[in-house]
Order: C-alpha cells, then structure tokens, then sequence
C-alpha cells in the first residue's frame, strides 16, 4: 500500500490558517456592515424619539409668552410698575401658569430689562427687579421679534432655553414677556447606556449630554463673532468652551438639527460595541469554518484513501491478471512441449516395439542358430539310429527274422515320431505369432488340459487338489495356446512326480488380482534345482534323459506367455515341490467367436 506522504502537523495548521484569513475578511466585513446597520438603526430610533420629545417641549412653550402678553393684570402692571398690589396680583397669576404648563419660569420686563414679575416671586433666586437686558433674548424682543436663546441661568445656574416676546401696546413694545423651559431635565431623562447623548446649539457648543465631562465643550472651531457673542451673551458658565475632540473611530455618531432652535441632537454610540459583536461572529464564525475546513479535509483525506485503494485494486488485480498471463503462458508452452514428448515417446514407442519384435525374432534366430548343434545332435541321433535299425532289419529279414524285423520298424516308426515332435515344437517356436489375444474362459481350458493328461496321471496315482471359483475366470489369452501351456506344465508337474514315491499331488489355485488372474500349479515333487530354476526356461534346458525330454516345454511356454501378454513365473514351494505362477490379463466375459487357433 503506498504511504500518504506525511506532512508536519504546524505545516497544515499554518495552510489552514492561510485559508481562513482570507475567508475571514468577507465575514469580518459583513458582520461589520450587519452590526453597525443593526446598532444605528436602533440609535435612529432613540434619536427620533429623544429629538421628537425635546421639539414637542420647546413647542410646547414657543408660544407661551406671546399668548401670556395679552393678560390684563400682566399689562396693568406694564402701565403701572410701582404698584404693589398690581404686582402681586401679577406674580401669582405668573405662578399658576408656571405651575400649570410646566415651564421653569416665566417673568416679565420693562423695556428697559427690568424685571417686573415673575413666577418665582418668593424664592430666593427671584428674578424680580433682575436686569437682563444682556440678554440677547430681551433685544430681540425689544426689537419686536420672537426671541429664542439657550442660556444657563445666572442664579439657578440651570440650563434652559428661552422664549422671549415683545407685549405691544399700539406700535410699541411696552414689556418683554419670558418663558424659561428646563433642559436639565431632557438630560436626566437619558438612562445608563453605552450610547452617549449631546445637545449642541448654534454656536456648536455642547449644552446636554449624558457624559458631564462633555459639557459646554465646543465641538467645532468658533470664530471671533460668535466668541464675542458668548463673552457678551454668557451662555456658558465659561466665556471660552474648551473644544471637545471627538475621534471618529471611537464613535458612531449619528445627528438631526431641530431647525428652529438651531439645536442639534447626536447619539454617540461606542465602536466598541459592534466590534465586541463582530468579534463573536467571528469567534462563532471561524470555528464553523475551521470545523467545516476539517471535515472537507477529513473528506478529501478519506477521498483520497479511497482512491488509493481502488488504484491499489486494480494495480493487484492488473498484477494477478499477468502473472495468469504469464502462466497460462507458461502452461500452453509446457502443454505444447508435453504434446511434442507424448508424440515423441508414441513414436519411439512404435519404434521401440518394431524394434523389440524384431530384436525377439532376431532373439529367435540367434537361438535357433545355437540351437542348430543340438538339433543336428538331436536328429542325428535318430537319424543313425533309424539308418542301423533299417540296415539291421534288412538282414534280419535276410535271415527270415521277421518279427525282430518288425521291432526294428516299430522302432524306427517311433524314432520319426520324436523327430516330427521336435520339428513341430521347433516350429512352434520359431513362429511369429500375430493372433490378437481374445477373451478366453479360463476352467474349460484348464479341464481340457487335464483330460489330456488324465490317463498318465491315474496311471501315476496323483491325487488333484483345485480350488477354483465356480464363476467363469476370463482371461486374455488365445484358447489353443493357454490349452498347451497348461498342458506342458502340467505333463512336466507328472514327470517330476513319477520321480518319487506316492502320495502324489498336484494342486491348482487361482487369485483375481488387480491386474489380472494368477493361476498357481504346484506339485509335491522334487522341486527345480538351483541350476535349474535359472535355465529352465532357456530351450533345450532338461534335466531329462534325451528320451524324456526335449527342454523345449518351459521355453515355449515363456513365450507363449509374453505373447500374451503374461507372464510366466517359477519358484519351489516352502515345503518342496515345484510353484509355477501363471499372470495372465483379466479380459471381458465374452464367447470366443473366432475359430480355434490353429497349432501345427
Ligand atoms: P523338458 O521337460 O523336456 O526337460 P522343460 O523345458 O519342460 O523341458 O523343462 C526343463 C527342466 O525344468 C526340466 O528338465 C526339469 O529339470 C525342470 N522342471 C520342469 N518342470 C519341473 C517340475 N514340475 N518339477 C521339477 N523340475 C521341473
């Protein structure tokens, strides 16, 4: 499996740090924008209504003095000044309009700035017999103009805003009627918040606000008129207003101008407070990127793994597809060699066996060539008996001896008859047998070979112990052969038992094997000796006088057997006599159709 390649922990930490700061941005502006938006349209409110009530106020009482003017005891008293009861009638009317409207006081003065009434007669700070023709509200009046003016009160030294009207008599101004409305209290009306308020009248000078310290402040440039003014106005309890810087950036400050009274209204809202506000959104922000970034990453990785594993996959399976490849290649090559072999070996096998059979017939002839000694021997031998027997039957019969005569001629008809024997066994042997084997029944053989011996073997006593299956063995054999085989061992299994004294026995056995059928003969005779169990199967191999036996029955036997494709097989049994084994090939149940072999 291929190893992802490993990257240290602080390098994807500070690549995901780069991939934040730039997502980062848009939030932080946004969040701003939202904020912000958020924290002065809630300021705009506050505005409209804190501007909505100081205006109602001051229109309120903007009139006040202008409808007070027309009062018959106000101007009784304007006509007579030094009238005490007038006054006191004046006062008290004053006092309960004071009361009643709310206002802070309401006075009245001569042309000439001397205060003649006022709604605060019995207080300590009385205005009355006052001189505030100073006042730029009393010259306005004077002038016969509605007068208006911001001013903290010379005794009080409470702010208020001022409305001054002319009282006319005719074309001339005969009194100056005053209403002072509190502001003081437009101040105390601002709450404990974050966001700070400010009043700020013509001359830019701040006259309320919810920060003291702000106070008759100036928060613009005043330039000398407006300076000279407010030395000879003494609006301010200071004739120079220190300037009040405020920063832009610590402030969202948000105006209305109430047109007028030249008043202006701000809400000073802290930055602070949206960028408290903008932090957490980008505290609660990032955290859902940086959690969103992990689990894209976690993804990908996974991703990733995923198609690694498939590439493996296939990579193993591209593999594996090869090596099959490599060894049907291999297979098909080694196929192709082992057909070639198989060709081969059926070939040399075909050779093999023309070889062999010529090799068996080469065999044949070499034998029969070192046979041709002994058969010159053999024939001779009757031959020169024949000749003297013949020559003596002539004189015998010149001597009228007609029966040694014809006992010569029997004996020579017999000597012919073992020389026609040894031919015909010699022939038999020379012969290249090409009968195919067939299915042959093994019991009707074996009965037919015994019914050939069966005189000689009562003649010898021998007792026949077989132990053969009732069911029909068949074998692959030809019937006229397995007939002869069986016969030759068996007439050599009485030679040997005619050697020795009864009791006599030949036993037969048979034992299906996986290969085929094993006929065992045994006979309790002599046995073979050592030097006959190597050559017995060899022609002309005998223990027996010539007259017996020709040597040639165990030989022919051997190739009969090997013909057949059997085998024949010599031993002594443990306790004596002869053990002869015949393996001969299982065949098909069958009846034998071809005509019985032909043996001359
Ligand atoms: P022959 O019978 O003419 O001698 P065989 O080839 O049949 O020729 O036998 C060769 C020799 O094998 C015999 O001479 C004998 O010595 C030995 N022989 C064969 N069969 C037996 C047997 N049943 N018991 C003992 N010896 C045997």
């Amino acid at each position: 499996m291929p190893n992802a390649p490993y990257r240290p922990r602080w390098r994807s930490l500070a690549l995901l740090a780069l991939v934040l700061a730039p997502l980062m941005w848009p939030l932080h502006y946004f969040a701003e924008r939202y904020y912000r938006g958020e924290l002065l349209e809630q300021n705009r409110q506050t505005l409209d209504l804190y501007v909505a009530n100081l205006s109602g106020t001051l229109r309120r009482y903007e009139m006040l003095p202008y409808i007070l003017a027309d009062l018959p005891p106000l101007r009784a008293l304007l006509a007579e000044p030094d009238e005490g009861p007038l006054q006191e009638r004046a006062n008290h009317l004053l006092e309960r309009v004071r009361n009643e409207t709310g206002a802070d006081v309401i006075y009245l003065m001569s042309p000439q700035g001397l205060t003649l009434t006022s709604s605060n007669w019995d207080q300590v700070d009385s205005f009355i017999g006052r001189d505030f023709s100073y006042r730029p509200y009393f010259r306005e009046a004077l002038a016969g103009k509605h007068g208006r003016f911001f001013g903290l009160g010379t005794t009080s030294r409470k702010r208020g805003y001022f409305f001054s009207s002319p009282v006319w008599d005719g074309a001339e101004v005969v009194g100056i009627l005053v209403v002072k409305v509190d502001l003081d209290d437009s101040e105390r009306l601002w709450g404990n918040t974050p966001e700070q308020l400010m009043v700020t009248d013509s001359n830019g000078v701040v006259i309320v606000s919810s920060r003291p310290d702000w106070r008759f402040r100036a928060t613009r440039d005043l330039d000398n008129v407006e300076r000279a003014a407010i030395v000879a106005n003494q609006p301010y309890p200071t004739q120079a207003p220190a300037p009040l810087q405020l920063n832009d950036r610590a402030w969202l400050i948000q105006s209305r101008g109430l047109a007028e009274s030249g008043l202006a209204v701000s809400i000073l809202a802290p930055r602070q407070l949206v960028d408290r506000q903008v932090s957490t959104a980008l505290a609660v922000g990032g955290a859902a990127l940086l959690v969103g970034l992990l689990l894209l990453g976690l993804l990908l990785q996974r991703r990733r793994h995923y198609i690694d594993r498939i590439a493996m996959d296939a990579g193993a399976r591209r593999e594996l597809e090869m090596r099959v490849l490599e060894r049907t290649r291999d297979l098909e090559t080694l196929n192709h060699r082992l057909k070639d072999e198989v060709l081969e070996r059926e070939q040399t096998q075909q050779e093999l066996l023309r070889t062999q059979d010529d090799l068996v017939q080469a065999g044949k002839l070499t034998a029969l060539g070192t046979m041709s000694a002994s058969i010159s021997h053999e024939l001779n031998q009757p031959l020169a008996a024949i000749r003297s027997y013949a020559d003596n039957a002539g004189v015998l019969l010149d001597h009228q001896r007609i029966d040694d005569a014809r006992g010569n001629l029997r004996q020579i008809s017999e000597l012919t008859g073992r020389m026609a024997s040894i031919i015909a066994h010699l022939r038999a042997f020379a012969r290249r047998d090409r009968h195919a084997p067939e299915s042959v029944a093994l019991q009707p053989a074996l009965e037919d070979a015994l019914a050939l011996v069966a005189k000689r073997r009562r003649a010898l006593d021998v007792e026949l112990i077989r132990d053969l299956p009732d069911a029909t063995l068949w074998v692959q054999a030809g019937e006229t052969r397995l007939r002869q085989v069986l016969g030759n061992l068996l007439a050599n299994a009485l030679d040997a038992l005619a050697e020795k004294a009864p009791p006599r026995r030949i036993w037969l056995n048979t034992e299906v094997t996986e290969q085929g059928v094993n006929l065992t003969l045994r006979d309790n005779g002599p046995g073979f000796s050592e030097q006959a169990l190597a050559h017995a199967r060899e022609p002309f191999f005998t223990t027996k006088t010539s007259t017996q036996g020709l040597g040639l029955g165990l030989a022919i036997c051997e190739t009969l057997m090997r013909a057949l494709g059997g085998e024949l097989l010599l031993a002594n049994h443990p306790d004596g006599g002869a053990l002869i084994t015949l393996q001969l090939r299982s065949a098909a149940p069958g009846a034998n159709l071809h005509p019985p072999e032909e043996f001359s």
